[in-house]
């Protein structure tokens, strides 16, 4: 059945492309959902003007003044899926990914990650970072990233530029911390936090890029005062802004949380007393969260970003999502590069089927996540961890046009097609087995930003 928008807003857009193939999704209720011989239009504004069959190609070519001979026929092995949505990544990490992977949470923040996340006050370097990432997260299929950058205000400012110049939707935090005994350098006063933090938010805001948008980003309950945190829950709540952070990773990290703040009654109540907890709020890990945090977070509408990657690589703990969905918290999927060592979301994918494993193999009543699933927490799952999910996540009229096209046997690619096979068979094996090769095109509300056209080559 045709959807389309009503007439009053079709007389406003035109149709600038459609493509005719196989489109695959999810919805609330399905976790995986495929349209077969689809045709789905995209209007001027990059939204998805409207979503047919193919049978009913004269009547909408009509109805939105489009010729069947500018319809892009997808090949037999393609299809589209929405963009992959990184719930936490750290741009400023991604200089040392796949490296330092030997040392737990608090030891490896203070051996590795200050040190080089004090090296972002050199623009030339920010620069440098910065655009390897988005270009390589971009290469990925990561439409849409919510990015720690560093404490300093000129680089992050910088990061969000460079996401803008490359048509990726991105969350830009520029990192608050005034607490940080290792290195000495690196870490702000209460004040000044404050006081940058504004200057960030204001200076990003007037640049009116229309995807990327800032985030109020205190590190986490360790790196920060209670004063900084409530003053950070304050100027989110001021300007309605989104808020990233972490929570409950390790084992040394709650139990040194419970010491720093014996007022609380929990990790999650830290955050909830300084009006951190909010339904802008994404907060990354997680694993040690209690049942009643859990319902704290549902109550209040925050999500989790879940980062099996790093979660392993740092030895941190095995999140239970299934419980997490359970409980009806939102929650997404994210790389956590550099705890992470890959910066590809379907490695999340591929990771987070294997947490799911991990616990299974310990507890066979756990009920395993199925590829479907996952496949939902890496597009629209994490849409709706970031509260976006009433303009990106999956394929519906009004939406913004985000989007991969995949070529499951692209030549020269990883994977080997055998026999003939159907759409769900092919997502599956493009989660499991594919890579970039196999990511023809990305789009990004309805711009084509992979191939880049900068002249540059790949990456
Ligand atoms: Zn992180």
């Amino acid at each position: 059945m045709c959807r389309d928008m009503d007439s009053s807003e079709t007389s406003r857009t035109s149709v600038v492309f459609v493509h005719r193939g196989t489109f695959v999704h999810s919805t609330p209720e399905n976790a995986l959902q495929v349209m077969e011989d689809a045709l789905v239009g995209v209007d001027d504004r990059g939204k998805i003007a409207f979503i047919g069959e193919g049978k009913e190609l004269q009547k909408l070519s009509q109805v939105f003044g489009f010729s069947s001979s500018e319809v892009a026929q997808l090949e037999r092995h393609e299809f589209f899926m929405p963009g992959l949505v990184d719930t936490h990544i750290h741009a400023s990490q991604y200089s040392y990914v796949g490296t330092a992977l030997d040392m737990p949470l608090l030891q490896w923040l203070n051996t590795y990650t200050f040190p080089v996340e004090a090296c972002f006050k050199d623009l030339e370097f920010a620069q440098k970072v910065y655009t390897k990432v988005v270009r390589r997260t971009l290469r990925n299929g990561t439409t849409t990233a919510c990015y720690f950058a560093t404490i300093h205000t000129d680089a992050s400012l910088l990061l969000g530029q460079i996401a803008n110049d490359f048509g990726q939707r991105a969350l830009v935090g520029k990192v608050c911390m005034d607490r940080n005994s290792s290195v000495k350098h690196y870490k702000e006063t209460c004040q000044e936090s404050e006081d940058e933090a504004h200057r960030f938010i204001k200076e990003l805001l007037n640049k009116k890029y229309p995807l990327v948008k800032p985030v109020v980003t205190p590190r986490f309950a360790l790196s920060c005062s209670e004063d900084l945190l409530s003053k950070l829950g304050e100027i989110a709540k001021n300007n309605n802004l989104h808020i990233q952070s972490h929570i409950s990773e390790n084992t040394e990290e709650v139990t040194l949380v419970k010491e720093l703040f014996p007022d609380s009654e929990s990790y999650t109540d830290v955050y909830h007393k300084c009006n951190l907890l909010t339904g802008k709020t994404v907060m990354a890990h997680g694993c040690y969260l209690s049942d009643n945090e859990l319902d704290l977070f549902r109550e209040t509408g925050a999500s989790l970003s879940h980062c099996p990657n790093s979660n392993f690589s740092l030895c941190s703990g095995v999140l239970n999502v299934r419980n997490v969905l359970d409980h009806k918290v939102k929650c997404g999927l994210g790389t956590d590069v550099a705890g992470g060592y890959s910066s590809s979301v379907l490695d999340a994918v591929r990771k987070t089927l294997d947490a799911s494993k991990v616990l299974t193999i310990q507890d066979p009543e756990h009920n395993t996540l199925s590829f479907e699933e996952v496949f939902r927490l890496a597009t629209l799952g994490g849409s709706q961890a970031l509260s976006l999910d009433d303009q990106i996540g999956n394929f519906e009229v009004g939406k913004d046009f985000d989007a991969l096209r995949v070529n499951v046997a692209a030549p020269g690619g990883p994977i080997d097609l055998i026999q003939s096979d159907g759409p769900k068979i092919l997502l599956e094996k493009f989660l499991n087995l594919g890579d970039d090769r196999n990511i023809v095109e990305v789009f990004v509300a309805g711009r084509k930003v992979v191939p880049f056209t900068d002249g540059l080559g790949e990456i």
